[in-house]
């Protein structure tokens, strides 16, 4: 699905929110009331020891770092997460009290959600089901006798976890008023290829631990120690052959190498071992007359395997992804064997309580069921009108430097300034929510439950596919912590969980809140023009809309940052990838220059009054810094580099702000600091 970018904000892996309503991002501050001392910006988390020219993310947030170390049960501590907990606390909320209505009406979403949560906290249950509700699905896949067994299992959208390659419909990323059929490299165990096929220390250690994985819960479901372990090396071995016929995250981020359209017949007949006719007839989609094929070599390979790898070995396969994707809702044992898995690639100390796992299963299962009532609770219409003016600032101010470049011609600007004003804006929580009444969730099974879910949600997305563009829908549940930009849609999405402190404060000053939230929009909108994104056009297409010779200046101050992002190395002989990260780095250097820019035509910027001993663009700068203070575990960390797209936060701060003469300024910092880089080495892109 790597041809419609979708650009989030912060961390895969970060997610949920909730915000009491007292700390929600409120009507704006009035104007004629002063400044407050002492909010927005924590002194206490300021280390003086440390020069703010040196290294201003550790001066900004030294004190901070020191004193919050991780806790057990997390593999990363910061501001994020901070913030999360306080949204999780009303989630919470929300959740035990329609668990504990046995009175909801039976169908409503009050009653899926009640349900749905209770049944998976209800430990007692899952321990006493046992693989009761598994059985069936066992039952089923031991009994594929050929290929065309396997390939009707593959092709019926009531099977759970089949891997071998993903399958979609989603907008075409061509032809943007229409849905398409996509299909791609998938099914790997492993969070990366990489992971399979390299030979350093970590991956070994990362594969052993995998087998380990693997083999524990083959016993757990009755094979012998010894046939356990040959299974798990049969997954193994199968896997290992799809991740060489992968693509790495860095090839997977170019957009037009991952768009094939290709027709159907020819699919059909390019890979038989697939039977895509039959796939597309199972999901309803037999009128589809061409597929996006997104890695055309991997399903080249998936063919062949599929065709030449013993039915056996193939049966171990689907087994492992079934039951490795519900271990959360099985018997104990199942979820500690993940558990100990999670521990080797994350470094995590303890399990997350239960019913914080509960908690994060409903929200991605039922979101938008219980989105409503958190929004009620912790989002007013004066937060939404708030946070449209500070995009409509960011917008003019986008526009102005767009105008203002020197590299770029007359035309292209013409198109970017089009492209810019045709952003659509999400803000808060749907208008229109999901509708859940075709899925039937009951208390009576945590783990039917999570096969019904997926199923709904595959017949939701293949459901699509010959209507018109849903451009209500959201890729986020209102409290979610996150931000994202749509390329296919162009528009820029911030759920309701982002919009309150310490990104938007409506008690503090201008400065901080456009240091936070002000470089959060920035970023998103930064997408539309980042190294992918600017590949699309105002109406969501990919379309080739740069000059020449725009293209060639452009890739070369890209090609400046990538640079400067591979030099930074957090931990010994780890370095960032500058590939990898690109689009988010360009995004976050964009995203705080146009934060800087809408910020100066505030009047706190204009009339330069100290706040808590800063200038206004002191506490501009330190606000942004201070997002971003967070302590992570060394096997977080490196997991981080190797499959997420974001850089550290450390480098999120400082590399933006070593490219910003205004940030120099602000601190009184000189060539030969090492937040300055010298003139020709810097990158300004808008
Ligand atoms: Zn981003």
């Amino acid at each position: 699905m790597s041809s419609t970018t979708i650009s989030r904000f912060a961390l895969a892996t970060l997610g949920l929110g909730t915000l009491a309503a007292t700390t929600a991002f409120g009507p704006p501050a009035r104007k004629t009331s002063p400044p407050q001392q002492g909010v927005g910006i924590s002194l206490a988390n300021i280390d003086q020891s440390v020069s703010p020219c040196e290294d201003f993310y550790h001066y900004a947030n030294g004190n901070w770092i020191k004193n919050n170390p991780v806790p057990a049960a997390e593999t990363r501590w910061g501001a994020f997460n901070e913030l999360q907990d306080r949204n999780i606390a009303v989630e919470k909320r929300i959740l035990v009290k329609a668990a504990a209505d046995r009175s909801a009406k039976p169908g409503s979403n009050l009653q899926k959600v009640g349900d749905f949560y209770a049944a998976a906290m209800d430990s007692a249950a899952i321990e006493a089901a046992g693989l009761k509700y598994l059985q069936p699905r066992l039952t089923q896949i031991a009994g594929l006798k050929n290929l065309s067994d396997i390939q009707k299992y593959m092709a019926d959208p009531k099977s759970f976890g089949t891997g071998w390659y993903s399958f979609g419909v989603r907008q075409d990323s061509k032809n943007s008023t229409q849905y398409a059929v996509a299909m791609g490299q998938g099914g790997l165990g492993l969070g990366d290829r990489d992971y399979y096929l390299k030979d350093d220390g970590r991956s070994k250690g990362i594969r052993a631990a995998y087998k380990a994985y693997m083999t524990s819960v083959f016993q757990l479901l009755g094979d012998a120690p010894s046939l356990a372990a040959t299974n798990a090396d049969a997954v193994l071995a199968l896997e290992t052959k799809m991740a060489q016929a992968s693509r790495s995250r860095v090839e997977l981020r170019d957009r037009l190498k991952n768009y094939n359209k290709v027709t159907v017949a020819q699919a059909t007949k390019d890979y038989p071992s697939l039977d895509i006719p039959l796939v597309l007839k199972e999901n309803g989609l037999s009128s589809a007359q061409d597929l996006i094929i997104g890695q055309p070599e991997y399903l080249t390979a998936a063919n062949t395997l599929m065709a030449n790898t013993p039915i056996a070995d193939q049966q171990q396969y689907l087994r492992w992804h079934l039951v490795s994707g519900v271990t959360s809702a099985l018997p104990k044992a199942y979820g500690d064997a993940s558990f100990r898995f999670q521990q080797v690639l994350t470094g995590a100390k303890l399990q997350q309580p239960r019913w914080k796992r509960a908690l994060r299963a409903t929200d991605g299962a039922l979101g938008e069921a219980f989105g409503q009532l958190y929004v009620d609770e912790a989002f007013s219409p004066a937060a939404k009108a708030r946070a449209k003016e500070m995009v409509e600032n960011l917008r003019r101010a986008y526009a102005e430097r767009i105008m203002a470049t020197d590299w770029m011609s007359a035309d292209t600007k013409k198109e970017a300034i089009q492209k810019l004003n045709a952003f659509a804006v999400k803000i808060g929580y749907p208008d229109k929510w999901k509708d859940y009444s075709k899925l039937k969730i009951t208390r009576q099974s945590a783990l039917e439950n999570l096969f019904a879910t997926a199923e709904w949600a595959g017949k939701d997305n293949t459901s699509k596919f010959g209507k018109p563009i849903d451009r209500g829908e959201w890729g986020m549940t209102p409290p979610t912590v996150n931000a994202y930009y749509n390329s296919s849609m162009n528009e820029i999405v911030f759920p309701a969980g982002i919009l309150q402190p310490p990104f938007y404060d409506p008690k503090a000053d201008d400065a901080v809140n456009y240091g936070g939230i002000g470089a959060v929009i920035g970023h998103e909108m930064t997408h539309g023009f980042d190294d992918q994104g600017r590949r699309s056009d105002a109406k969501g297409n990919l379309r080739d809309w740069w000059t020449k010779e725009d293209n060639e200046k452009f890739s070369a101050k890209a090609a400046m940052v990538g640079k400067q992002y591979s030099a930074f190395s957090p931990l010994d002989s780890v370095h960032v990838n500058g590939d990898l990260t690109m689009g988010e780095n360009l995004a976050d250097i964009g995203g705080l220059t146009i934060a800087y820019q809408a910020f100066q035509k505030t009047a706190e910027a204009k009339g330069g009054q100290k706040i808590d001993g800063f200038t206004p663009n002191q506490r501009f700068f330190l606000g942004f810094a201070q997002i971003w203070r967070a302590n992570q575990r060394p096997e977080a960390l490196r997991q981080q580099i190797q499959t997420d797209p974001h850089s550290p936060g450390q480098y999120r701060t400082n590399g933006p702000l070593m490219n910003m003469p205004e940030f120099y300024e602000a601190f009184g910092c000189k060539e030969g600091n090492k937040m300055v880089r010298a003139t020709q080495d810097r990158s300004r892109i808008w």
